[in-house]
């Protein structure tokens, strides 16, 4: 019989349940008792919805405190030598020790999963990693579940994804050369699994959507051989792009069942099928679970039943395309937004009802489910004719857009001469990257206000002493180039996403980002244009209070699209240039209103890369053609900033050359200057603003220390294109830490300029 089935459910609760339990507990306002109790109040709750949802395959080992890859290393007994004395507490303390750090031993590492906004715990391997089951979470919320009379499929994140993403700490030493005892602990953990019930346990190998060295495709040979041994019958999943070249592979593998992503990629269906051969069961993701929008039921159910004519009922399972977690909980909650979009969207539990009805429609008929279908039908035809979801002009604007639109009128080195001449900086100019303290005056203004309980009088007038007062401290600090830091900003992409057509805002759509936060995406659903000025008001005003340049400041818009929830009925770079092109806008209307340095933020540039190689040049293509068409239209005498944080830049120099900003600055203070290396082998040749204030830090850098990572600068990059800024924005730091750190900074850029 064909089945249902979920791979991961959101784990935060409907109310972010999870964030209030775990902060209270690290704050010591609740006891470890009372989070257990949590936890398990959510996993009770969510194993129910699943299963009332009409789930037959429901996830467990889904949830976690912190991080589910953190669990795995937990599981696996891989804890860096540094935690060796939380190890000796519970397991609880622990893992918290390991993501957050202590006193004694700084947290491990953090980055993102694959190409989503999640953040997981980087593994840390040493060659004498003494790997052995210490936890045993996963069977004990298989029990868990059990107990409740929930039949579950643990999930488990897959050896070969977890030795890809973990990093080696010594020397010479490959994650791969530690698969064998990897291998031992995941078969003990399987044995435990089976003995305690468990026919099923899917394990998670999304590596399967990257290019694969030989070492990892041998290792996926090598690991399965050996899993698939060992008792419950393994569900591989892949996720989050076709298999391409791996298919064959993966197809190959030894293990009962495999997952395919087919929203990403849907022509994989005929490839799959035709190699799966005659015992496999295969699941296909048909309900996006990377987006927000309503399934097309109609369309889905035609891939669903070319999968069923090859496979039969008994070998297939119908799935969303990936675990749930980069979805809202539940749309129900959703009373504010307007009814029109809300009958587009689906979160995790309509999502879950969608994958009902598909495999309703196929096991019992269509009459079943015709509703569904119906209302989905309906759905999806309402939104290709609304009027909400396309605005003629800006098609007709955005259809026109020429190379001549993207490009400044002289090259670099003529802008350099007249952008000099204007502003007369001196040698090594001081800036800031443009947020000040967000500070708890700051955000409860905001919130009154929002409430009601403040005027937009009086919000206004908060924001503009807040704005004066930061512009009079630039000024006696003695920085260069000021800013107006950002008050009125709740956050860089909410705050543009707010005053821009096609944008629109859930009260709940909350999504974990990592441990215990969460981030609400925009959802652009509509052709984006700039109805009025956004920001010119408040730069203008804080260049009416000094004889200094202030930098205009904008999100940019690969970073807009990539933390938002993106329309899927258009391209993503049809999308992007529209947001591109309001930007550009305001772009304009700032230089009009005489603002002569414009910074667009680019944080997210590089992170939207795709995950495959070949796909990756012509992602680079538009995402730098949209920048360059926001800023391409001012005069050479205005001088374009960009900024990008966390960002490796070796293997995508050739596309920040062509953004031909004037001025970036990027994060570069913690990794010592080294990634500053990638500008030099380029031989990068506009100027650059290297980070010398790790600002994710409470601690002051002093003068000496920045002057030396400056030096050390100036040996990859001609002094005289050199800036000096702090890594980031400084929105997260206090007034105290802002205003000596500042200092240091000028100091040490004073005194390069002495030369002594
Ligand atoms: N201008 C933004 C700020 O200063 C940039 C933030 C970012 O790069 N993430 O906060
Ligand atoms: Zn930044």
């Amino acid at each position: 019989m064909t089945r249902s089935a979920n791979l991961g459910f959101p784990r935060i609760g409907a109310h972010r349940e999870l964030k209030a339990a775990v902060e209270a507990f690290w704050k010591g306002q609740s006891s470890a008792e009372a989070l257990l109790a949590t936890g398990s109040e959510l996993r009770t709750r969510h194993w129910q919805l699943q299963k009332s949802a009409g789930i037959d395959i429901v996830p467990s080992n889904d949830f976690s405190f912190y991080d589910h890859v953190l669990d795995m290393t937990l599981a696996l007994g891989a804890v860096p030598p540094r935690f060796a004395h939380a190890a000796e507490g519970d397991l609880l303390t622990l893992q918290f020790a390991m993501a957050r750090g202590t006193d004694a031993a700084p947290a491990m590492e953090m980055t993102k999963w694959f190409d989503t906004n999640y953040h997981y715990i980087v593994p840390e391997l040493h060659a004498d990693t003494a790997f052995k089951l210490l936890s045993a979470k996963a069977v004990e919320e298989y029990r868990e579940a059990r107990s409740l009379g929930v039949e579950t499929r643990p999930v488990l994140v897959g050896p070969v994804t977890w030795l890809s993403l973990a990093k080696a700490k010594d020397e010479g030493l490959d994650p791969f050369d530690l698969l064998d005892s990897v291998l031992s602990v995941y078969a003990e953990l399987l044995a435990a699994l089976k003995a305690e019930g468990a026919q099923w346990v899917q394990v998670d190998e999304p590596v399967l959507a990257l290019d694969l060295s030989e070492r990892q495709q041998a290792a996926l040979q090598t690991a399965y051989a050996r899993l698939a041994a060992v008792g419950p019958k393994i569900m591989l999943a892949s996720y989050f792009e076709g298999l391409r070249d791996n298919l064959e592979l993966a197809t190959g593998l030894p293990v009962a069942g495999l997952h395919i992503d087919l929203v990403r990629a849907p022509e994989q269906l005929g490839p799959v099928l035709a190699a799966i051969g005659s015992e496999k069961v295969l699941s296909i993701g048909v309900v996006d679970g990377r987006n927000i929008w309503r399934a097309n039921l109609p369309e889905q159910i035609a891939l669903v039943r070319g999968a069923w004519d090859r496979l039969g009922p008994e070998r297939l399972e119908i799935a969303p395309s990936c675990s749930l977690l980069h979805c809202p909980v539940d749309l129900d909650l959703e009373t504010a937004l307007d009814d029109e979009l809300r009958s587009w969207l689906a979160f995790a539990l309509q999502k879950l009802e969608e994958v009902a009805a598909l495999t309703g429609a196929i096991r019992t008929g269509m009459s079943s489910v015709r509703a569904a279908f119906e209302a989905s039908a309906a759905a999806a035809a309402a939104r290709q004719a609304s009027s909400h979801t396309s605005d003629p002009a800006v098609r007709a604007r955005a259809a026109a857009v020429t190379e001549a639109a993207r490009r400044r009128k002289a090259g670099y080195a003529e802008r350099r001469a007249v952008q000099a001449r204007r502003f007369n900086l001196p040698a090594y100019p001081t800036t800031t990257i443009g947020s000040f303290p967000q500070t708890k005056p700051v955000r409860e203004a905001r919130a009154a206000f929002r409430k009601g309980a403040l005027d937009a009088a009086g919000y206004e007038a908060f924001l503009r002493a807040e704005t004066e007062r930061a512009v009079r401290l630039q000024e006696e600090i003695g920085l260069d180039v000021l800013v107006h830091g950002e008050f009125e900003r709740n956050d860089m992409v909410e705050y543009f996403g707010e005053q821009l057509a096609g944008f629109a805002f859930t009260r709940n759509g909350w999504v974990q980002s990592y441990g215990s936060r969460c981030v609400k995406p925009p959802v652009i659903f509509g052709d984006v244009s700039r109805p009025a000025p956004m920001t010119v008001a408040w730069s203008a005003y804080a260049q009416s209070l000094t004889a200094k340049p202030v930098k205009g400041m904008l999100t940019g818009p690969v970073t807009m699209l990539q933390w938002s929830f993106v329309r899927n009925d258009q391209k993503r770079s049809e999308t992007c240039r529209q947001i591109a092109l309001a930007i550009r806008d305001e772009v304009l209307d700032l230089e009009k209103a005489g603002i002569g340095m414009i910074q667009i933020d680019e944080p997210a540039l590089r992170e939207g890369l795709p995950l495959r190689h070949d796909d990756r040049e012509s992602y680079l293509a538009w995402a730098v053609d949209c920048f360059r068409l926001a800023a391409g239209g001012v005069a050479d005498t205005t001088q374009i900033h960009t900024h990008m944080c966390y960002a490796e830049f070796n293997d995508i120099m050739p596309a920040i050359a062509a953004l031909d900003a004037d001025v970036i600055s990027i994060e570069t203070s913690r990794s010592d200057m080294e990634l500053i290396e990638a500008f030099r082998t380029f031989a990068y040749p506009n100027e650059i603003g290297p980070g010398v204030w790790d600002i994710h830090s409470p601690r002051v850098p002093d003068d000496a220390d920045m002057e030396r990572l400056i030096r050390k600068a100036g040996e990859a990059i001609p002094p005289e294109r050199l800036w000096v800024n702090p890594d980031c924005g400084l929105k997260t730091r206090d007034w105290a830490e802002v205003t000596a750190s500042l200092a240091n900074l000028v100091t040490a850029a004073r005194r390069l300029r002495a030369g002594v």
